[in-house]
């Protein structure tokens, strides 16, 4: 009850996992800290697997 981390906390990008300084980071539509380029990739990625409905 008392492991009070006295290291800054780099949070990690929700989609690559890798640390994402806040300097660099963004947040989503959900709040998650991402990579703005990881961001720009899943949307990519969310972009190119939503098929256009007639
Ligand atoms: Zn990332």
């Amino acid at each position: 009850m008392n492991q009070i981390a006295s290291a800054p906390v780099v949070p990690s990008c929700s989609i690559c996992n890798k640390p994402a300084p806040l300097e660099t980071a963004k947040t989503d539509e959900r709040g998650q800290i991402v990579h703005e380029e990881c961001y720009v990739f899943k949307m990519s990625l969310i972009a190119a697997s939503i098929k256009p409905q007639a």
